[in-house]
């Protein structure tokens, strides 16, 4: 993997996602790798295999800061696209110098990761009015995570990650997502969620922007070819796995008294 340092002009953009005002990355690429990210479309990445550079925004907090002082308070979310705890981080801190001025300027933050990274930054966590934390989950077998996520923290670490921030009581979410049809083991990996204690669930289908179907439709040939014909039904044609899938998790997130969303923000888009 190699690294590049850059410089941007722009450090908060507007965001549409559901409750965030604006978006904040840190990084242009990203080493988690995952065999489902469609990442590479939303910011037109044309730099090589995804996953073998990262692009790290060095003077992002000198920007983040003169825009603090004139942006209307909103919503940070941190890590939209890439995963602002990814291991370039470690080198960086680029991420930890934005949360110290968005704590300074009292902005309220949502952060979204697949690494337990996250936890070097609890001392900061801490001094914030409003945050939360999220931590991706995906699947509770290490050996699928591996192959889907190669450089992303394992399931064990996660979790661990989720219940030391909810324990001492920083705010948590999960992101449930993507749910891999006929892979992702739905029911145990609600009642491993709700033991770690987050305050909502948002979950999401697995989604076929540019690129993402030949990742995908490899990745299933290597992993159970008969599952092939089964992914072309869902995903080519007109089909409704997941309505299914979507009503058992809010049963059973009912059932734990766990708060759950279906992410349906770019279902007009598919
Ligand atoms: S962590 Fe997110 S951005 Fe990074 S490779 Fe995985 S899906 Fe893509």
């Amino acid at each position: 993997m190699d690294n590049k340092e850059i410089l941007v002009k722009t450090a908060l953009s507007p965001s549409r996602l559901h409750g965030l005002d604006y978006a904040l990355n840190p990084y242009r690429g990203c080493e988690h790798a995952c065999v489902y990210c469609y990442a590479p479309a939303v910011i037109h990445w044309n730099k090589g295999k995804w996953g073998e550079l990262v692009e790290a925004k060095i003077n992002l907090p000198r920007i983040l800061s003169k825009e603090l002082n004139v942006k209307k308070k909103g919503v940070v979310g941190v890590g939209t696209v890439t995963d602002p705890y990814q291991p370039s981080e470690k080198k960086y801190e680029i991420t930890r110098r934005c949360l110290e001025l968005l704590k300074i300027h009292d902005f309220p933050v949502c952060i979204q990761t697949k690494s337990s990274l996250v936890l070097r930054d609890i001392d900061l966590f801490k001094e914030f009015s409003n945050i939360e934390v999220g931590v991706t989950i995906t699947s509770l077998n290490d050996r699928i995570r591996e192959r889907i996520e190669p450089g992303a923290s394992s399931v064990k670490e996660r979790f661990q990650a989720l219940k030391e921030l909810s324990d001492i009581g920083i705010d948590t979410w999960v992101f449930l997502g993507p749910l891999l049809p006929h892979i992702t083991e739905v029911e145990p990996l609600i009642d491993a969620i709700a033991d770690a204690g987050p305050k909502y669930v948002i979950v999401d289908r697995l989604r076929l922007r540019n690129g993402v179907w030949e990742h995908i439709s490899e990745f299933i040939k290597s992993y159970d070819l008969q599952l092939l014909p089964e992914y072309e039904m869902i995903f080519l044609k007109s089909n409704d796995y997941y309505r299914e899938v979507f009503e058992t998790i809010i049963r059973k997130c009912r059932e734990k008294g766990l708060k759950c969303e279906i992410n349906n923000l770019y279902e007009k888009e598919l």
